[in-house]
Formats: C-alpha cells, sequence, structure tokens
C-alpha cells in the first residue's frame, strides 16, 4: 500500500487555496480514516492562514469525485458497539462541519460522481459547481446498503433543498445528474470541464463581496421553517411511499424519515446528535449486514476477469451483430447502441424485424447517462433494418450474438453458417436460456470461440450476464465476453456449462414447486402473497405469466430430460399452452390480463383447469409455503457448486438476486441459508426430505445442518 497522501494542496491563486484528492493507486477517490485525517491536517493549516480569500475542493480523478466513505473500514467496525459507531458518525461530521465555519469562502469543484460521504462534504462547503459531463452525479446511495447518511447529509440537505426534495434524495438513494440537482438547488451551478475551476474560484470572489454565504450559515444552524400540518403531510405520504417500496422489509428508509421529519425542529448541532444515534441504530443490523455482502459481491465481480491468465488481453467490441429481433435481440442490440457499439440486426421475420428496429431506436433515444453523439454515431453505423438474407453480412462484426428461437435444431444450422463467416478472432454467443453450449457447439469448426452469452429479460434493467463457458471454449473468448458485458455497462458471472446454466437451473425447482402446492390445494393467490411476502419481487404464478407458459414448457423440458430424478414435465402447463394460455402476451395465463395491463384478475376458467389436474385440497401457512418453494431453491443451489458450475458461494447469491431478484435484504439463498443457522435450517428442512430428491440433504448441505461449516465460511 502507497504511504503517498490522497490530498495535495496547492494555490491556484495566491489568496485562493485547492486541496486535491487523488488516491494513489486506486481508480477512484474513498474517504478512508486516515483521508479524514489528511483533511484535518490540512483545515488546521490553512485555519493559520489570515490572507485567504477562499478554498476549492476538486479530485485529480478524471470521471470521479470522491465514490465515498471506505466501505471495508465500515466492515470492520460491525461487531463494534453503538457508542463506537456514534464516534464514527461524530467524527466525520465535525470535521465536514469546519467547512461552513471557516474565515473563509469553501467551494466544491465536481467532475464524475460525488456519493455518500463524497456528497457530505461537498455539501458541507458553502457553494458546490457540477461538470457537465454525462458521468456527473450527487447523490446518497446509503439507504442501498441498509445506513443512512451519517457524515451530516440528514442535516444539510433538508436545510439546503428543502424537507420534501431531501427525503426524496436520502431514502431512494439514487444519484441526481448536474442539471437536475442545479434545477433543485443542491448545487449552484453547472459548467465544462475546463471552466470548473474558474468558475468555483468566480464563485469565491462574488461571495467574497456579497458576503450571503454567511446569511446562509447562519440559517442552516436554525431549524427549518416548517408548520405541523406541513410536516404531517410530508411524514404520511412519504411513510406510504416507503412502505409500498420497501414492502416493510428495509427499515433504513423509515428509520430517515422520522429522523429528519423530527430534527427538522433541531437546531443543527441538536440534529446531527439525533443523526449519529440513529446511524448507530441501523449499522450492523441483518439487513445492513445483508446489502453490504451484496455490495462486495458486485465489486468483487467487476474486477474479475473470467479467466486467470493475466497476460492475455481483449479488445473493445466496437462492431456487434444479433441474430433474432424479437423480445432478447432488441433489447440486446438496444444496449450495444446506447454504449456506443455499431451492432447489425436481423431476423427471418419482416415484422419482428420492423418492430424490433422501433423498440432499439426508442431504447436509444432515451438515455440519460450516455453521449447523444455517441449514439447517434452508433446508430449511423449499424444497418439496423436490413434482412440479411446472406449471413456474411456479419463478416466484419467482432462478436455477433445469437437469440432467435429456444430450439437446438434450428439454433444449430445457423450457428454452423456464422461460423463459416466469421474471422477466426470473432466470438461467436448464444442467448439461450437452458440448451448446453457444448451441445450448440457440435459441428462448429471453431467451438473454442463459441460460449453463452445470457441476457435478462428486460435486458434494459437486468444487470446480470451470465458467460458461459462450454467444454471447448477458449480463455481468449471468455475473457472477451467477460469485458464486452462490462463495455454494456453490465454484470458478468462466468458460469461453466450445464442445462439452465445457473440461474434457470436453480429458479426452475422454485417454480415447479409453485405448481406442485397449487396441485395440492393452495391457491394461486396464497402462493404469490407468501412469496412476495418473503421479499420476492413478484409471485412465482405471475412469474409464469410474466415469462410466457409456451417459454417455461419448452425450458421446463430441457431441465426434465437433464435432471428427470427431481424435474417432470408439468400435464397443466402443457395443457395451457395448448390452450393458447400463454400469459401476459396473449391476455390470460393463470391471471386473465386486460389490454395494455400487467396486473392479473382472477380466472374463473383456470379453476375449472386446476380442478381437473389437482390432487389435493389442503391449505397451506404462508410459512409451509415458503419453505417448499425456497428449500427446493437451496437444495439445488448446492448441487450446482458440487458440479461446479459456477465460482462460488458469493457468485452465486450475486446471480440470484440479479438474475430472478432473490431479496437483496436477504443476501442470496446461501447468505440466507447462513443467517438461518443450522437448527432452523434443519427445521425447515428435514420434515419435507420426505418428498423425494428435490428436498433430498445433499453432502453439502449435511455438512451445513451438523454445524461443520457454513456455506460462506467453509
Ligand atoms: P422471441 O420469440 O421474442 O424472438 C425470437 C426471434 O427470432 C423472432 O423474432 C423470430 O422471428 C426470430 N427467428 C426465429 N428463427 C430465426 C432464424 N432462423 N433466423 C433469424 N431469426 C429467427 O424470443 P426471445 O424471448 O427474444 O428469445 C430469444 C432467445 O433468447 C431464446 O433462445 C430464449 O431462450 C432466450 N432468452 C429469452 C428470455 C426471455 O425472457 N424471453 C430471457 C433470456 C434468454
Amino acid at each position: 500500500m502507497s504511504t503517498s497522501p490522497t490530498i495535495t494542496l496547492s494555490f491556484p491563486e495566491p489568496d485562493v487555496a485547492l486541496l486535491t484528492f487523488d488516491m494513489p493507486d486506486k481508480g477512484v477517490n474513498i474517504l478512508s480514516a486516515s483521508v479524514l485525517d489528511e483533511l484535518e491536517t490540512h483545515l488546521d493549516e490553512l485555519d493559520g492562514r489570515d490572507e485567504l480569500a477562499g478554498l476549492v475542493i476538486n479530485s485529480g480523478k478524471p470521471g470521479t469525485f470522491i465514490a465515498g466513505a471506505d466501505v471495508r473500514e465500515f466492515v470492520a467496525g460491525l461487531d463494534g458497539s453503538d457508542e463506537m459507531a456514534v464516534q464514527s458518525s461524530r467524527r466525520g461530521q465535525l470535521l465536514f462541519a469546519r467547512l461552513s465555519s471557516t474565515a473563509y469562502v469553501t467551494v466544491a469543484a465536481v467532475d464524475g460522481v460525488c456519493l455518500g460521504g463524497g456528497a457530505e462534504l461537498a455539501l458541507w462547503c458553502d457553494r458546490r459547481v457540477l461538470s457537465d459531463n454525462p458521468g456527473t452525479q450527487i447523490g446518497q446511495p446509503e439507504v442501498k446498503l441498509g445506513l443512512l447518511p451519517g457524515w451530516g447529509g440528514t442535516v444539510r440537505i433538508p436545510r439546503i433543498v428543502g424537507l420534501g426534495n431531501a427525503v426524496e434524495i436520502i431514502t431512494v438513494g439514487d444519484g441526481l445528474s448536474a442539471a437536475d440537482a442545479c434545477q433543485m438547488g443542491l448545487v449552484d451551478d453547472v459548467t465544462s470541464l475546463e471552466q470548473l475551476l474558474p468558475a468555483a474560484i468566480a464563485m469565491i470572489r462574488e461571495q467574497q463581496q456579497t458576503e450571503v454565504y454567511l446569511a446562509d450559515r447562519e440559517q442552516r444552524r436554525l431549524p427549518l421553517v416548517m408548520n405541523e400540518t406541513e410536516l404531517g403531510f410530508l411524514g404520511v405520504t412519504a411513510s406510504a411511499m416507503i412502505q409500498q417500496q420497501s414492502g416493510g422489509h428495509y427499515p433504513a428508509p423509515q428509520v430517515m424519515l422520522n429522523l429528519v421529519l423530527e430534527t427538522a425542529g433541531c437546531d443543527e448541532q441538536q440534529a446531527l446528535e439525533k443523526e449519529a444515534e440513529a446511524v448507530a441504530g441501523l449499522f450492523g443490523s441483518e439487513v445492513n449486514r445483508a446489502l453490504l455482502n451484496i455490495f462486495f459481491l458486485q465489486d468483487r465481480v467487476k474486477k474479475y476477469r473470467g479467466v486467470s491468465d493475466d497476460e492475455l488481453t481483449a479488445q473493445p467490441i466496437e462492431s456487434a451483430g444479433v441474430i433474432g429481433a424479437g423480445i432478447m435481440g432488441s433489447g440486446i442490440a438496444a444496449a450495444n447502441v446506447k454504449r456506443g457499439i455499431a451492432v447489425t440486426v436481423t431476423d427471418n421475420s419482416r415484422e419482428a424485424l420492423a418492430a424490433g428496429a422501433r423498440m432499439i431506436l426508442k431504447e436509444a433515444s432515451y438515455n440519460k447517462q450516455i453521449r447523444s453523439e455517441d449514439v447517434k454515431r452508433a446508430l449511423d453505423l449499424s444497418p439496423l433494418i436490413q434482412l440479411a438474407d446472406d449471413t456474411s453480412d456479419y463478416a466484419p462484426c467482432q462478436l455477433v450474438i445469437e437469440a432467435i428461437i429456444e430450439r437446438a435444431d434450428i439454433k444449430q444450422p445457423l450457428l454452423n453458417e456464422l461460423d463459416q463467416v466469421l474471422p477466426a478472432e470473432s466470438v461467436l454467443a448464444s442467448n439461450t436460456s437452458t440448451i448446453p453450449i457444448s451441445q450448440l457447439a457440435e459441428g462448429l469448426q471453431h467451438p473454442e470461440r463459441f460460449c453463452g452469452i445470457h441476457f435478462f429479460n428486460p435486458v434494459r434493467q437486468m444487470k446480470l450476464v451470465e458467460v458461459i463457458r462450454g467444454e471447448k471454449t477458449s480463455d481468449q473468448t471468455v475473457l472477451t465476453a467477460v469485458q464486452y458485458v462490462k463495455q454494456l455497462g453490465k454484470l458478468p458471472v462466468v458460469i461453466n456449462d450445464g442445462p439452465g446454466f445457473l440461474v434457470n437451473r436453480l429458479l426452475f425447482p422454485y417454480l415447479n414447486e409453485a405448481i406442485q402446492v397449487v396441485l395440492e390445494g393452495a391457491s394461486l393467490r396464497a402462493v404469490d402473497k407468501a412469496a412476495r411476502r418473503f421479499g420476492m419481487p413478484m409471485g412465482p404464478i405471475t412469474l409464469y405469466d410474466v415469462v410466457g407458459i409456451d417459454t417455461a414448457v419448452l425450458a421446463g423440458q430441457t431441465m426434465t430430460t437433464a435432471f428427470p430424478d427431481r424435474a417432470e414435465n408439468i400435464p397443466l402447463l402443457e395443457e395451457m399452452a395448448e390452450q393458447k394460455r400463454l400469459g401476459q402476451k396473449t391476455g390470460a395465463g393463470f391471471y386473465q390480463y386486460r389490454p395494455g395491463k400487467k396486473r392479473g384478475l382472477d380466472d374463473p376458467q383456470v379453476e375449472t383447469l386446476l380442478a381437473k389436474h389437482r390432487s389435493g385440497d389442503r391449505s397451506f401457512e404462508p410459512d409451509e409455503l415458503v419453505a417448499r418453494m425456497m428449500v427446493p431453491m437451496v437444495v439445488e443451489a448446492t448441487r450446482a457448486l458440487a458440479d461446479g458450475i459456477v465460482r462460488d458461494v458469493q457468485d452465486l447469491d450475486l446471480a440470484m438476486i440479479l438474475g430472478i431478484g432473490f431479496p437483496p435484504f436477504l443476501g442470496g439463498p446461501l447468505f440466507w441459508a447462513d443467517s438461518l443457522g443450522p437448527e432452523k435450517l434443519a427445521a425447515m428442512l428435514e420434515p419435507l426430505a420426505e418428498l423425494g430428491p428435490r428436498y433430498e440433504i445433499t453432502p453439502l448441505l449435511a455438512d451445513v445442518l451438523a454445524g461443520k461449516r457454513t456455506f460462506y465460511d467453509g
């Protein structure tokens, strides 16, 4: 670790100091304890200078101001006392508060991400100017870790932009663009990167003359002016919104709301003390631990190259091809265009291609984070609506993804044709959701350049992409695919080949079991409700309607062939597919859908169908339903680990959270199982073991139940 300082002091003008953050050996600036010490030393030194008109704080790293506090230091203190948490909050508060009581004007000049503790530092300055770079954003994402901004954020923000705006900023946690932040009044000006420092210095000169900043300082030390009715109204509406969004599973937003409602009536000093106490209440909770786990899992995946050979390198992809312009193909093509990658798209249906092209253009034009010139250039270079009769049109593409119908007999000839026309160094990939990559590779001349690049639906929203290594896939291909997925702004998890890969392999036991309990007598609504109460974003029955019953049947067949001991075709689903009750896309599946509506209504015809297939009529308690659906997923997870499908439990948990929305506050299926502990896990699992291999206690589970290891600590 370098011992060079992070902060350097310079003087762009004789009476203007500049503190520049540039953490050695790091891509971004973060606020560790030692960086806070450095800041303190600099502020002490500046206090001793009489002639100073102002201080500007900026970053020496392009694209990052300060990304936040050092999360690793949080984790090191997780098991500490409440008093330690209070002290750590007070340390940041007292230090940053100095920026609003100096004898000179303080200005933050921000380019790039300015989040968490970094945003609080900027907010304690008298003024803020942001660059107009698309990547510049300011925000308080602590809520995403189950925490609250504890270095004065909950006190400063309401006093700068009002309580209503503050509640949204801190309880939602999304970053604001420079323009939005300026419109709200959170920052004072937006300018080009080149003008950032001159603009900050100009602000100092102006404030020196007008002394408005002194009046602002005074006012921000006082309670907020709000009447009881306004406070009451905000409390009720914000609380209802929080309840709806968090489902009652995440305590931090409600804690923050209560806190700011209370501290609105306090002076700054009292408000800060209450903020520090509230930090201690959230820090180290189960939810906080689970969300920190996810933070690290994501961080790890972002750094992972997918191969152990450090010598290998991958070129960025500049031109891609997508075959099949359906739901997935058009989503994948749009993701390319959004990142400035030219993309050739085709489909054997003229109508599908036209619809896909419309969707791609719509998506590409709705894009805040990306420079519009890049999108325009990529679109200009993309022969979007060419029906490629001839696959040789794809020869110039560095990477081609097949996203046509889920049938190996149709995919294979197409892949063979592409294999003939693509240069040997190009990557060929399939977006198949279940068919093993090694099976699709049979007959290819260059199986080493073939892999799975499995996106999730809807591509726009889903960050996870499984990169699947077939038996013959080369390291170079895996590396290129991993880099390409990152280029698209998504998170690649590298998976070894196998039916359903990872996410669908674990999803199917859960979905299957949902049908089994319905056939034993549970109601569709009860099953969906139990899953949602557990924290899933939607119930499994609704999920069938979203995915499509036909797709579920086709994918189910792959799983049944692969795992006949524990998966079986479900005649109820087959009959629904025959009747074209395919789910939302046909207006009726397990539920009925009115045109343009996503909410399913009860359908009496389904009850008739169910009556025909049901084998029982017993009722279930919600906890039993949860156990029935979740245990098969956990059991299958242990099998996937034993089969070497996934690198480790961490990647498995992350993939399930990002791929199917397994509740983040539970940290992933195996983090959840660990947090239950062996006794509770056994109480849930053992009574079900008699139901067959779906509930089998695998060797890994047996070790966990016997207390010999945990999933995470083995
Ligand atoms: P889709 O039916 O919406 O689109 C498939 C498109 O491929 C259609 O437009 C069809 O006209 C076209 N097509 C069929 N055969 C073709 C051929 N020989 N040449 C060119 N075009 C052809 O299907 P989708 O949902 O986009 O699925 C595509 C692939 O992605 C499948 O392998 C599927 O398993 C996988 N997938 C789907 C999802 C999902 O949720 N829908 C998620 C992940 C992966």
